[in-house]
Protein backbone atom coordinates (compact mmCIF):
# COMPACT_ATOMS: atom_id res chain seq x y z
CA UNK A 1 0.00 0.00 0.00
CA UNK A 2 1.17 3.29 -0.67
CA UNK A 3 2.64 5.08 2.25
CA UNK A 4 0.19 7.99 4.25
CA UNK A 5 0.56 10.25 6.00
CA UNK A 6 -1.37 12.39 8.43
CA UNK A 7 -2.62 15.49 7.01
CA UNK A 8 -0.22 18.24 7.57
CA UNK A 9 -1.27 21.68 9.13
CA UNK A 10 0.42 23.78 7.13
CA UNK A 11 -1.14 27.45 7.42
CA UNK A 12 0.25 29.65 9.29
CA UNK A 13 -2.10 30.78 11.95
CA UNK A 14 -2.71 34.84 10.96
CA UNK A 15 -1.58 37.38 13.12
CA UNK A 16 -2.69 41.20 12.37
CA UNK A 17 -6.35 43.18 12.61
CA UNK A 18 -8.96 41.19 12.55
CA UNK A 19 -10.52 41.14 8.87
CA UNK A 20 -13.64 42.99 8.67
CA UNK A 21 -15.78 39.83 6.73
CA UNK A 22 -14.04 36.75 7.51
CA UNK A 23 -16.31 34.30 5.87
CA UNK A 24 -15.61 36.01 2.34
CA UNK A 25 -13.80 34.31 -0.15
CA UNK A 26 -10.92 36.37 -2.28
CA UNK A 27 -13.19 34.47 -5.05
CA UNK A 28 -16.50 36.52 -3.42
CA UNK A 29 -17.99 33.22 -1.85
CA UNK A 30 -19.44 33.42 1.19
CA UNK A 31 -19.28 30.80 3.60
CA UNK A 32 -22.20 29.71 5.33
CA UNK A 33 -22.12 26.14 5.92
CA UNK A 34 -20.01 23.82 8.80
CA UNK A 35 -19.17 20.66 8.25
CA UNK A 36 -18.32 19.27 11.65
CA UNK A 37 -16.53 15.88 11.68
CA UNK A 38 -17.32 14.60 15.74
CA UNK A 39 -15.43 11.61 15.83
CA UNK A 40 -12.77 9.74 13.00
CA UNK A 41 -14.32 6.42 14.21
CA UNK A 42 -16.35 3.88 12.12
CA UNK A 43 -18.36 0.69 12.83
CA UNK A 44 -17.91 0.00 9.03
CA UNK A 45 -15.08 -0.63 7.15
CA UNK A 46 -16.35 0.58 3.56
CA UNK A 47 -14.14 -0.81 1.04
CA UNK A 48 -13.19 2.58 -0.83
CA UNK A 49 -13.06 4.84 2.05
CA UNK A 50 -11.64 2.99 5.40
CA UNK A 51 -11.32 -0.72 4.59
CA UNK A 52 -9.35 -2.99 7.48
CA UNK A 53 -6.12 -2.75 5.65
CA UNK A 54 -6.27 1.51 5.88
CA UNK A 55 -7.39 1.33 9.53
CA UNK A 56 -5.35 -1.59 10.99
CA UNK A 57 -2.05 -0.77 9.35
CA UNK A 58 0.33 0.86 12.47
CA UNK A 59 2.85 2.71 9.91
CA UNK A 60 0.85 3.67 7.01
CA UNK A 61 -2.92 3.42 7.67
CA UNK A 62 -5.44 5.75 9.25
CA UNK A 63 -4.13 6.67 13.13
CA UNK A 64 -7.04 7.13 15.41
CA UNK A 65 -7.08 10.29 17.43
CA UNK A 66 -7.32 9.49 21.40
CA UNK A 67 -10.32 10.77 23.08
CA UNK A 68 -8.20 14.05 24.40
CA UNK A 69 -7.27 15.14 20.87
CA UNK A 70 -10.97 15.24 19.53
CA UNK A 71 -12.84 18.90 20.57
CA UNK A 72 -14.89 18.55 23.58
CA UNK A 73 -18.66 19.38 22.90
CA UNK A 74 -17.85 22.68 25.16
CA UNK A 75 -15.10 23.50 23.28
CA UNK A 76 -17.52 22.27 19.50
CA UNK A 77 -20.13 24.84 20.94
CA UNK A 78 -17.27 27.28 21.09
CA UNK A 79 -16.34 27.25 17.87
CA UNK A 80 -19.68 26.86 16.02
CA UNK A 81 -20.65 30.11 17.99
CA UNK A 82 -17.78 32.05 16.33
CA UNK A 83 -18.93 30.48 13.30
CA UNK A 84 -22.76 31.33 13.62
CA UNK A 85 -21.33 34.96 15.01
CA UNK A 86 -20.16 35.33 11.47
CA UNK A 87 -22.89 34.13 8.91
CA UNK A 88 -22.69 30.55 9.08
CA UNK A 89 -25.74 29.26 9.31
CA UNK A 90 -26.02 25.14 8.47
CA UNK A 91 -23.87 22.74 10.70
CA UNK A 92 -23.23 18.92 8.97
CA UNK A 93 -22.10 16.70 11.89
CA UNK A 94 -20.44 13.79 10.20
CA UNK A 95 -17.35 11.70 10.78
CA UNK A 96 -15.87 8.91 10.89
CA UNK A 97 -19.44 7.58 12.10
CA UNK A 98 -21.38 10.64 13.99
CA UNK A 99 -23.50 8.06 15.58
CA UNK A 100 -20.44 6.45 17.23
CA UNK A 101 -19.82 9.60 19.26
CA UNK A 102 -20.76 9.29 22.87
CA UNK A 103 -23.62 11.58 23.58
CA UNK A 104 -24.03 12.52 19.83
CA UNK A 105 -28.03 13.28 21.07
CA UNK A 106 -26.68 16.00 23.41
CA UNK A 107 -24.15 17.70 20.69
CA UNK A 108 -27.37 17.84 18.24
CA UNK A 109 -29.52 19.73 21.10
CA UNK A 110 -26.32 21.75 21.36
CA UNK A 111 -24.96 22.74 17.60
CA UNK A 112 -29.10 23.39 17.31
CA UNK A 113 -29.47 25.59 20.73
CA UNK A 114 -26.13 28.02 19.00
CA UNK A 115 -27.36 31.40 18.18
CA UNK A 116 -27.66 31.81 14.76
CA UNK A 117 -27.21 28.17 13.50
CA UNK A 118 -30.29 27.40 11.31
CA UNK A 119 -30.35 23.78 9.94
CA UNK A 120 -27.86 20.96 12.30
CA UNK A 121 -28.37 18.47 9.52
CA UNK A 122 -26.31 14.51 9.47
CA UNK A 123 -24.10 12.04 7.28
CA UNK A 124 -24.61 8.64 8.69
CA UNK A 125 -23.89 5.08 7.77
CA UNK A 126 -27.51 4.58 9.36
CA UNK A 127 -26.69 1.31 11.41
CA UNK A 128 -28.05 2.82 14.49
CA UNK A 129 -30.27 5.10 13.23
CA UNK A 130 -33.26 2.88 14.12
CA UNK A 131 -32.87 4.11 18.14
CA UNK A 132 -31.43 7.19 17.11
CA UNK A 133 -34.16 9.10 14.54
CA UNK A 134 -36.57 9.76 16.88
CA UNK A 135 -34.00 11.46 19.87
CA UNK A 136 -31.73 13.02 16.86
CA UNK A 137 -35.34 14.88 15.50
CA UNK A 138 -36.83 15.98 19.16
CA UNK A 139 -33.05 17.13 20.09
CA UNK A 140 -33.01 19.59 16.31
CA UNK A 141 -31.88 17.69 13.80
CA UNK A 142 -33.28 18.27 10.54
CA UNK A 143 -32.09 16.42 8.04
CA UNK A 144 -30.09 13.14 7.73
CA UNK A 145 -27.92 11.63 4.47
CA UNK A 146 -27.40 7.94 4.70
CA UNK A 147 -24.87 6.17 2.94
CA UNK A 148 -26.53 3.20 0.80
CA UNK A 149 -24.62 2.01 -2.02
CA UNK A 150 -26.57 -0.94 -2.59
CA UNK A 151 -29.31 -3.01 -2.26
CA UNK A 152 -28.20 -6.40 -2.22
CA UNK A 153 -27.62 -7.84 1.66
CA UNK A 154 -24.34 -9.76 0.49
CA UNK A 155 -22.91 -6.62 -1.46
CA UNK A 156 -23.40 -4.42 1.44
CA UNK A 157 -21.51 -6.63 3.83
CA UNK A 158 -18.98 -6.84 1.44
CA UNK A 159 -18.69 -3.28 0.66
CA UNK A 160 -18.85 -2.39 4.30
CA UNK A 161 -17.13 -5.39 5.55
CA UNK A 162 -19.55 -5.16 8.57
CA UNK A 163 -22.58 -3.55 7.70
CA UNK A 164 -26.22 -5.41 7.83
CA UNK A 165 -28.34 -3.82 5.02
CA UNK A 166 -31.77 -4.63 7.07
CA UNK A 167 -30.75 -2.30 9.77
CA UNK A 168 -29.78 0.56 7.63
CA UNK A 169 -32.82 0.53 5.46
CA UNK A 170 -34.88 0.28 9.15
CA UNK A 171 -32.72 3.29 10.13
CA UNK A 172 -33.67 4.92 6.65
CA UNK A 173 -37.48 4.22 7.23
CA UNK A 174 -37.23 5.23 11.08
CA UNK A 175 -34.95 8.44 10.22
CA UNK A 176 -38.50 9.46 7.70
CA UNK A 177 -40.84 8.37 10.50
CA UNK A 178 -39.80 10.90 12.67
CA UNK A 179 -39.69 13.54 10.30
CA UNK A 180 -36.22 14.11 9.16
CA UNK A 181 -35.69 15.19 5.52
CA UNK A 182 -34.09 12.15 3.89
CA UNK A 183 -31.27 11.44 1.37
CA UNK A 184 -29.35 8.04 0.49
CA UNK A 185 -25.51 8.01 -0.48
CA UNK A 186 -24.36 5.99 -2.93
CA UNK A 187 -20.89 6.29 -4.41
CA UNK A 188 -21.04 5.04 -8.39
CA UNK A 189 -18.43 2.42 -8.76
CA UNK A 190 -17.78 0.17 -12.12
CA UNK A 191 -18.29 -3.21 -11.10
CA UNK A 192 -20.28 -3.33 -7.79
CA UNK A 193 -23.47 -1.24 -8.22
CA UNK A 194 -23.23 0.58 -11.28
CA UNK A 195 -26.03 -2.06 -12.18
CA UNK A 196 -28.38 -0.75 -9.54
CA UNK A 197 -28.20 2.82 -9.86
CA UNK A 198 -31.48 2.94 -11.43
CA UNK A 199 -33.55 0.36 -8.42
CA UNK A 200 -31.43 2.42 -5.48
CA UNK A 201 -33.45 5.39 -7.05
CA UNK A 202 -36.99 3.41 -7.15
CA UNK A 203 -36.15 1.96 -3.75
CA UNK A 204 -35.44 5.42 -2.29
CA UNK A 205 -38.34 7.10 -4.19
CA UNK A 206 -40.74 4.01 -2.46
CA UNK A 207 -39.40 5.11 0.98
CA UNK A 208 -40.18 9.24 0.61
CA UNK A 209 -36.32 9.36 0.39
CA UNK A 210 -33.86 11.79 -2.28
CA UNK A 211 -31.14 9.27 -3.95
CA UNK A 212 -27.56 10.62 -4.31
CA UNK A 213 -25.05 9.67 -6.45
CA UNK A 214 -21.30 10.12 -5.16
CA UNK A 215 -18.44 10.22 -8.12
CA UNK A 216 -15.39 8.38 -6.23
CA UNK A 217 -12.75 10.85 -5.15
CA UNK A 218 -9.06 9.71 -4.54
CA UNK A 219 -8.39 10.37 -0.55
CA UNK A 220 -5.73 8.94 1.07
CA UNK A 221 -2.94 9.58 -1.69
CA UNK A 222 -5.07 8.00 -3.56
CA UNK A 223 -4.56 4.87 -2.46
CA UNK A 224 -8.26 3.08 -2.99
CA UNK A 225 -8.31 5.24 -6.05
CA UNK A 226 -9.26 3.26 -9.54
CA UNK A 227 -10.13 5.91 -12.24
CA UNK A 228 -10.97 2.71 -14.20
CA UNK A 229 -14.10 1.93 -11.18
CA UNK A 230 -15.40 6.15 -10.81
CA UNK A 231 -18.70 6.38 -12.66
CA UNK A 232 -19.46 10.32 -13.83
CA UNK A 233 -22.13 12.02 -13.24
CA UNK A 234 -22.91 11.83 -16.98
CA UNK A 235 -22.70 8.76 -17.01
CA UNK A 236 -25.36 7.75 -14.20
CA UNK A 237 -27.65 10.36 -15.86
CA UNK A 238 -27.41 8.44 -19.13
CA UNK A 239 -28.56 5.24 -17.32
CA UNK A 240 -30.95 6.80 -15.75
CA UNK A 241 -32.43 8.21 -18.72
CA UNK A 242 -32.15 5.23 -20.57
CA UNK A 243 -34.57 3.23 -17.89
CA UNK A 244 -36.94 6.17 -16.96
CA UNK A 245 -36.66 8.60 -19.50
CA UNK A 246 -35.33 12.24 -20.02
CA UNK A 247 -34.27 14.15 -16.53
CA UNK A 248 -34.61 17.73 -16.17
CA UNK A 249 -32.74 20.20 -13.18
CA UNK A 250 -34.89 19.68 -10.96
CA UNK A 251 -36.72 23.13 -9.84
CA UNK A 252 -35.56 25.10 -6.78
CA UNK A 253 -32.82 22.60 -6.25
CA UNK A 254 -29.67 24.02 -5.06
CA UNK A 255 -30.99 25.61 -2.52
CA UNK A 256 -32.15 22.55 -1.54
CA UNK A 257 -30.08 21.82 0.81
CA UNK A 258 -27.07 24.42 0.18
CA UNK A 259 -24.56 21.72 -0.51
CA UNK A 260 -22.46 20.44 -3.46
CA UNK A 261 -24.95 18.22 -4.55
CA UNK A 262 -27.09 19.10 -8.17
CA UNK A 263 -30.35 17.88 -8.45
CA UNK A 264 -32.62 16.40 -11.47
CA UNK A 265 -36.10 15.43 -11.60
CA UNK A 266 -37.97 12.80 -14.22
CA UNK A 267 -39.34 15.21 -16.74
CA UNK A 268 -42.35 12.87 -16.43
CA UNK A 269 -42.45 12.71 -12.75
CA UNK A 270 -41.03 16.01 -10.92
CA UNK A 271 -41.53 14.35 -7.80
CA UNK A 272 -39.27 12.27 -8.35
CA UNK A 273 -35.58 13.95 -7.93
CA UNK A 274 -32.09 12.73 -7.87
CA UNK A 275 -28.97 14.09 -6.67
CA UNK A 276 -25.38 13.83 -8.37
CA UNK A 277 -22.02 15.01 -6.51
CA UNK A 278 -19.87 15.27 -9.24
CA UNK A 279 -16.63 16.19 -7.50
CA UNK A 280 -14.61 14.54 -10.43
CA UNK A 281 -16.16 15.51 -13.41
CA UNK A 282 -18.32 18.46 -13.23
CA UNK A 283 -16.73 20.84 -10.57
CA UNK A 284 -18.97 23.09 -7.84
CA UNK A 285 -16.04 24.76 -6.77
CA UNK A 286 -17.92 28.44 -8.15
CA UNK A 287 -20.88 28.45 -5.22
CA UNK A 288 -18.79 26.74 -2.66
CA UNK A 289 -19.69 27.87 0.68
CA UNK A 290 -18.35 25.53 2.95
CA UNK A 291 -15.52 24.83 5.27
CA UNK A 292 -14.69 21.54 7.01
CA UNK A 293 -13.55 21.00 10.50
CA UNK A 294 -11.78 17.88 11.76
CA UNK A 295 -12.89 16.15 15.37
CA UNK A 296 -9.56 16.97 16.52
CA UNK A 297 -10.50 20.80 15.33
CA UNK A 298 -8.19 21.37 12.42
CA UNK A 299 -9.74 24.08 9.76
CA UNK A 300 -9.90 22.61 6.41
CA UNK A 301 -11.11 25.14 3.44
CA UNK A 302 -11.10 22.48 1.12
CA UNK A 303 -12.06 18.67 0.54
CA UNK A 304 -9.50 18.31 -2.22
CA UNK A 305 -6.62 20.14 -0.56
CA UNK A 306 -4.51 19.14 2.65
CA UNK A 307 -3.86 22.59 3.88
CA UNK A 308 -5.62 23.16 7.22
CA UNK A 309 -5.27 25.41 10.44
CA UNK A 310 -5.53 24.01 14.31
CA UNK A 311 -8.55 25.95 16.01
CA UNK A 312 -8.17 23.49 18.68
CA UNK A 313 -4.80 24.78 19.42
CA UNK A 314 -5.81 28.37 19.42
CA UNK A 315 -8.61 27.38 22.06
CA UNK A 316 -6.41 25.23 24.45
CA UNK A 317 -3.66 27.91 24.27
CA UNK A 318 -5.77 30.47 25.53
CA UNK A 319 -6.31 31.76 22.64
CA UNK A 320 -8.91 34.82 22.33
CA UNK A 321 -11.98 35.01 20.41
CA UNK A 322 -10.24 37.46 18.15
CA UNK A 323 -8.01 34.97 17.41
CA UNK A 324 -10.20 32.33 16.61
CA UNK A 325 -11.96 34.95 14.10
CA UNK A 326 -8.46 35.78 12.13
CA UNK A 327 -7.42 32.35 12.18
CA UNK A 328 -11.16 31.59 10.02
CA UNK A 329 -10.32 34.55 8.42
CA UNK A 330 -7.00 33.66 7.05
CA UNK A 331 -8.05 30.16 6.28
CA UNK A 332 -11.17 31.38 4.28
CA UNK A 333 -8.65 33.87 2.44
CA UNK A 334 -6.57 31.40 1.49
CA UNK A 335 -9.58 28.96 0.05
CA UNK A 336 -8.66 27.86 -3.28
CA UNK A 337 -10.57 28.53 -6.20
CA UNK A 338 -11.31 24.95 -6.18
CA UNK A 339 -10.19 21.34 -5.58
CA UNK A 340 -8.41 19.39 -8.82
CA UNK A 341 -7.95 15.43 -7.92
CA UNK A 342 -6.57 15.26 -11.16
CA UNK A 343 -2.29 14.83 -10.77
CA UNK A 344 -2.50 15.13 -6.80
CA UNK A 345 -5.35 13.65 -4.59
CA UNK A 346 -4.92 14.73 -0.86
CA UNK A 347 -2.92 12.45 1.51
CA UNK A 348 -5.68 13.02 4.15
CA UNK A 349 -8.56 10.61 4.35
CA UNK A 350 -12.21 10.82 3.77
CA UNK A 351 -12.45 8.99 7.40
CA UNK A 352 -10.84 12.33 8.99
CA UNK A 353 -12.44 15.10 7.15
CA UNK A 354 -16.29 13.39 6.87
CA UNK A 355 -16.98 13.67 3.70
N1 LIG B 1 -19.88 7.37 8.32
C1 LIG B 1 -20.75 8.30 7.68
C2 LIG B 1 -21.33 7.72 6.42
O1 LIG B 1 -21.10 6.54 6.12
O2 LIG B 1 -22.07 8.43 5.73
C3 LIG B 1 -20.14 9.67 7.43
C4 LIG B 1 -18.73 9.76 6.93
S1 LIG B 1 -18.50 9.15 5.29
C5 LIG B 1 -16.78 9.51 5.08
C6 LIG B 1 -19.34 10.38 4.35
C7 LIG B 1 -19.62 10.02 2.91
O3 LIG B 1 -18.42 9.97 2.19
C8 LIG B 1 -20.30 8.68 2.70
O4 LIG B 1 -21.48 8.85 1.95
C9 LIG B 1 -19.29 7.89 1.93
O5 LIG B 1 -19.90 6.98 1.06
C10 LIG B 1 -18.53 8.97 1.21
N2 LIG B 1 -17.18 8.61 0.78
C11 LIG B 1 -16.23 7.98 1.47
N3 LIG B 1 -15.09 7.86 0.76
C12 LIG B 1 -15.35 8.44 -0.43
C13 LIG B 1 -14.57 8.67 -1.60
N4 LIG B 1 -13.29 8.30 -1.68
N5 LIG B 1 -15.15 9.30 -2.63
C14 LIG B 1 -16.43 9.73 -2.55
N6 LIG B 1 -17.20 9.57 -1.47
C15 LIG B 1 -16.67 8.93 -0.42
Amino acid sequence: MTRLHLPVVTVARPTGPVPRDPLLDSFARRIRYLRVSVTDRCNYRCSYCMPETLAKDPESGVQFQPKSALLTFEELEQIVGVFAGLGVRKVRLTGGEPTVRHGIVDLVRRMAAVPGIEQVVMTTNGHLLTDLAEPLRAAGLSAINVSLDTLDPTQFHSITGRGDLARVLAGIDAAVAAGLRVNTNAVALAGINDRELVSLCEDAWRRGVVPRFIEHMPMSDGALYDAERGISAAAIRRTVESELGPLVVAEGARPRDGGPARYWALASDPTRQLGIISAMTEHFCDDCNRLRLTATGDLHACLGHDDALSLRDILRGQGSQDDLVRAIGGAVSGKRAGHIFDDKAPTKHMIGIGG
